[in-house]
């Protein structure tokens, strides 16, 4: 068994920033991912990243347009500790050597980003998480922080109280992808979960393979609520083909969206008629649908991107990567025609239920970036806000799990009085199947708590035991057939136009792949690189999160930010102005709600209509 502090899962941005902090904070600190660190899905992050740092702007316009952006479902603690903390985590990535683009003065760029009120997305080229992978990966390999890359976290050592809330978090077990063996991590501080967006739930996702979720699933069946999972962003600009990304950075630098009649319909059909393609994605995203929907798609299924008016200065020194991009992906040179473009799955606003400090409501266990809901971005990101947010809350997670005192927080987890029970009526029942669900929690032991070594080599053994029973199964169905019906499923009725009937037949698509998934093989026996075994165990944790994403959006009869129903297209503030919370109470998800705090430090966010 290993031994450390702090264990951090997963090696993006947000795992390498809060290695960093707790490392600085004096704790012996490992990171733990399934892929090296720079291969991290950070590294695809092209836009770049949010600062008020300007003369002129200020971290209280960031927040104001973050809160409007969020539709006023993001925590204005939250809100504020990101606005007011990503300049300087900015200007100490610039420290540390992040080549960011300047201008002729020597000073940062900065350039406008959709539902920004202030040109204030610092970047590097069209290249910006790659840019920041490698300068934190460097700070990491300086530090001496050990790294366990290509270890593939598959179960948290939680003990087993009755109580969710009263459960502690003692560390991971992990399976070597190299060598095939299991491995108990104790944790004697904390575990910070960093392990990204669930993308792969979707068919056409900006996301790689990899983006499965894990964290959240692993930490939502150990008893930690998923919290606005309904809200899912699709990126108004992504290659048809593929859903390879075409960075907001072009509509910022004044890229222009046409439909097949050559209108720019942003303005010309008024969808918004202050800031046209620079509204927020949400907002974008329905407009291009419109647009195909009612016949005036190109090929019925995209809009063009036209960025040739920008010349091919401004291009290359800017966006070269897109030009890369049109032409491995789409065979399009961006310099002579317009890019073809559709809403792609792209960012999961919710996730696992945090405050301020990264902390859950399990004793030990944290969560930082995409994989957590803090809440910043409520029912819908801004362009840039992500990236901020890893190095904003993964150093705070960092640092008060290595035991700083960063004071008491303001949002809180778990139920409190202020929390209400919710009701969702399902067409089948969602949840476990009784068989099988052998890792709804860590220990099946009994209700009592166990001490942390007891806890970590009892989900050793457990551990051990699945992958052995995978190993040995040699027939059934496999996991990629199952993938690819509940990817088709949610891809088809989860999307950006959502009704009922729709939600409802997703949810009983994922049922019927739950089911099916008490049958699944692994084809491969080896032990070496079983991608196919990893890939099994990943499909578990796509499950559980489809569901969780379709039972908030079926829930929530309202429209807001990112989440539209065809038969409530309006804000519904006296009814909806709560987060949607799920809890795995012992293989039944359990809905709730927690109200919104709107209450800055200095004055109350107002909710307003938000038009661009
Ligand atoms: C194409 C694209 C472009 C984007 N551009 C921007 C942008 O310009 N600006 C912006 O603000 N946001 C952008 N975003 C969003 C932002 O990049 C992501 O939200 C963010 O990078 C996620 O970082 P993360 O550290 O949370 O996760 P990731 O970078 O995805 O890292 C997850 C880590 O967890 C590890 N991991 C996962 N599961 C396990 C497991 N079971 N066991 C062990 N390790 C595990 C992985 O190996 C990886 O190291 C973009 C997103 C995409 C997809």
């Amino acid at each position: 068994m290993y031994e450390h502090d702090v264990i951090v899962v997963g090696a993006g941005g947000a795992g390498l920033r809060a290695a960093i902090a707790a490392h600085e904070e004096g704790a012996d600190v490992a990171l733990v991912s399934k892929l090296h660190p720079v291969r991290s899905h950070t590294g695809a992050a092209e836009g770049g990243i949010n600062a008020a740092l300007r003369q002129g702007d200020s971290w209280e316009d960031h927040a104001y347009d973050t809160m409007k952006g969020s539709d006023y479902l993001g925590d204005a603690p939250a809100i504020e500790t990101l606005c007011q903390d990503s300049p300087e985590e900015t200007i100490q990535l610039e420290h540390w050597g992040m080549a960011f683009s300047r201008e002729d003065d020597g000073r940062v760029s900065q350039r406008p980003f959709g539902g920004l009120s202030f040109p204030r997305t610092t970047y590097a080229g069209a290249e910006t998480g790659h840019h920041l992978l490698h300068t934190m990966y460097q700070q990491v390999v300086k530090r001496g922080i050990q790294v366990y890359d290509e270890w593939y976290v598959s179960r948290l050592a939680v003990t087993n109280h009755d109580d969710p809330e009263a459960r502690e978090c003692h560390g991971v077990i992990a399976y070597d992808i190299k060598s095939g063996e299991v491995e108990g991590f104790a944790a004697r501080n904390g575990v910070i979960l960093t392990t990204g967006g669930p993308g792969q739930v979707y068919d056409h996702t900006t996301n790689a393979v990899a983006n499965t979720g894990d964290g959240a699933a692993m930490a939502y069946r150990a008893g930690v609520p998923l919290e606005d999972m309904e809200f899912i962003q699709f990126h108004p600009t992504t290659l048809p083909s593929t859903g390879v990304l075409i960075s907001e950075g072009v509509r910022g630098e004044g890229g222009i969206l046409y439909n097949k009649d050559g209108e720019r319909f942003m303005f010309e059909h008024g969808y918004a008629n202050n800031v046209g393609e620079l509204a927020s994605r949400d907002v974008v995203a329905r407009a291009e649908l419109t647009e195909v929907n009612e016949g005036r798609g190109i090929e019925d299924e995209y809009v063009h991107l036209d960025m040739r008016h920008l010349g091919e200065e401004r291009i290359i020194d800017r966006l070269e990567n897109i030009l890369h991009l049109a032409e491995d992906f789409e065979g399009v040179d961006a310099l002579e025609e317009p890019m073809p473009v559709k809403p792609g799955q792209h960012y999961a606003m919710g996730g696992v239920e945090t405050d301020e400090n990264g902390e859950t409501c399990i004793s030990g266990l944290y969560a930082a970036g995409e994989c957590a809901c803090v809440s910043v971005h409520g029912a819908n990101r801004l362009g840039g806000n992500a990236l901020p947010e890893l190095i904003v809350f993964g150093a705070r997670a960092g640092r008060h799990a290595a035991g700083a005192d960063l004071g008491a927080a303001k949002i809180t987890t778990g139920k409190t009085d202020d929390t209400e029970p919710g009701e969702v009526e399902t067409p089948v029942e969602p949840g476990a199947v009784e068989i099988g669900d052998e890792d709804a929690v860590a220990d099946g032991s009994g209700a009592t708590l166990v001490d942390p070594t007891r806890t970590v080599e009892s989900a050793l053994e457990a551990e051990r035991a699945r992958v052995e029973h995978l190993l040995e199964k040699d027939e059934g169905i496999q996991q990629a057939e199952l993938r690819a019906k509940l990817q088709q499923s949610m891809t088809q009725n989860v999307n950006v136009f959502r009704n009922e009937e729709g939600l409802k037949q997703a949810l009983r698509d994922i049922r019927d792949v739950r089911e099916e998934y008490q049958d699944v093989y692994v084809n491969d026996p080896s032990r070496t690189y079983n991608t196919d075994l990893i890939q099994t165990i990943e499909m578990r944790n796509l499950i559980d999160l489809a569901e969780a994403i379709t039972l908030g959006a079926l829930a929530r009869d309202e429209f807001r930010g990112a989440h539209w129903r065809q038969a409530h297209q309006e804000r519904k503030d006296e009814q909806w102005l709560k987060h949607t919370l799920l809890s795995w109470n012992d293989g039944t998800p359990e809905l709730w709600f927690k109200p919104v705090i709107l209450e800055g430090a200095e004055k109350e966010y107002e909710p307003k209509i938000r038009s661009y």
